[in-house]
């Protein structure tokens, strides 16, 4: 599944947005067995009001929520990317993430240290910026020595140092690696394959703020929204320490004390959302008999590699895909009012799948 990596400078609230989350999925746990919870990862169930709509009309013995995949990444100190605090290590979890959700502390406490002084969002999220990038840096300066040696022997791997150079001059002017402009298939794609950029991740910043002293923590929220728009980054806000808080009620206790406090959604469902939209990511459902289920694949994916989510075989041995637009299936009952009223579509292998989409796969082995 996809997997996003929490990281963030000491005592801004990682582990206490993690803990959070993490709650939230061992209270599925128990229901989903896919849910699995180590240490320092959780995979969350993502809300979805469509899928129980989907269930209403199938009535199936099981309904399964897709997820998402969060891990607490802890040790990013300024100089990391010189080895400092956890910092290898640390950079090697950063590097296996699909994409990064940066806490910055907008909170107010005088009893909880904080390593740059007092409270600066944009500071601290230069300080985590510029690690990556430094570590970007050191590893495209390594792969170029690499590559030279090889464009001795075969002038095509011309094209990988034109892209390392342009991305050291990126980088050397403080800019991120994100290039998601560059077509799929190119020699930027096959450099990533090789060596994973950390600034080349989707990213996503979550204000850790505070609704007591609230004035000062958004003003800090206020000044981080303008670096993020700026940069055309998705922000969250966030309480986590209440968040985490409301774990101890009921559902129906933790929503009234949620309007009393001015939360408004679930600051966790929040967040699912907006990593959802920051990766591009997009749900199709199956709906069987003894199974209604989301699953998650990316936006702009073709039916093979859909069916591929739910087993490899399915994309090899991919035949062809029934298809029934999720507005279809709610107003017509279904799958047997859709098929008798000609709504359900047969799609082949260059159909592209939409958000909401409920299909099933052909295939053969
Ligand atoms: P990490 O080092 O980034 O993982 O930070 P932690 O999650 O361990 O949090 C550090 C301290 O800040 C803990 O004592 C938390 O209870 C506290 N903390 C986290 N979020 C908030 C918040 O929104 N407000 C306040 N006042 N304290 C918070």
């Amino acid at each position: 599944s996809v997997h996003i990596g929490i990281v963030g400078l000491p005592n801004v609230g990682k582990s206490t947005v993690f803990n959070a989350l993490s709650t939230e999925a061992r209270a599925e746990t128990a229901n989903y067995p896919f849910c699995t919870i180590e240490s320092n990862r959780a995979a969350v169930p993502v809300r979805d009001p469509r899928l129980e709509a989907i269930a209403e009309i199938a009535r199936p013995a099981k309904v399964v929520p897709t997820a998402v995949e969060f891990a607490d990444i802890a040790g990013l100190v300024e100089g990391a990317s010189r080895g400092e605090g956890l910092g290898n290590r640390f950079l090697a979890e950063v590097r296996l993430a699909d994409a990064l959700l940066h806490v910055i502390r907008c909170f107010h406490d005088d009893n909880i240290a904080h390593v740059g002084g007092g409270m600066d969002p944009c500071r601290d999220a230069d300080v985590i910026e510029t690690e990556l990038m430094l570590a970007d840096i050191e590893t495209l300066e390594r792969r170029r020595e690499k590559v030279e040696k090889w464009v001795r022997g075969d002038r095509t791997w011309q094209a990988q140092i034109e892209v390392i150079d342009r991305l050291l001059a990126r980088l050397g002017e403080g800019r991120p690696a994100t290039t998601a402009e560059e077509p799929p298939g190119g020699p930027l794609a096959d450099l990533l394959r090789a060596v994973p950029l950390l600034t080349a991740k989707p990213i996503l910043y979550c204000a850790n703020t505070d609704t007591s002293g609230r004035h000062e923590s958004q003003t800090a929220v206020d000044r981080l929204r303008e670096r993020t728009g700026q940069r055309g980054v998705d922000l969250v806000e966030i309480c986590a320490r209440e968040e985490e808080d409301l774990r101890e009620f009921d559902a129906e206790e933790a929503e009234g004390m949620r309007e009393e406090l001015g939360l408004g959604e679930r600051g966790l469902d929040r967040l699912v959302h907006a990593a959802y939209h920051t990766l591009g990511l997009i749900t199709f459902f199956t709906a069987g008999p003894k199974e209604v289920r989301a699953w998650t694949v990316r936006r702009g994916a073709k039916a093979p590699e859909a069916a591929g989510k739910i087993h490899t075989d399915f994309e090899r041995g991919f035949i062809r895909a029934r298809v029934i637009a999720y507005d279809d299936f709610i107003g017509h009952g279904g799958e047997k009012g859709c098929r008798d009223k000609g709504l359900m579509r047969e799609e082949g292998k260059d159909y592209v799948v939409r958000d909401g989409d409920v299909i099933e796969f052909l295939a053969g082995t």
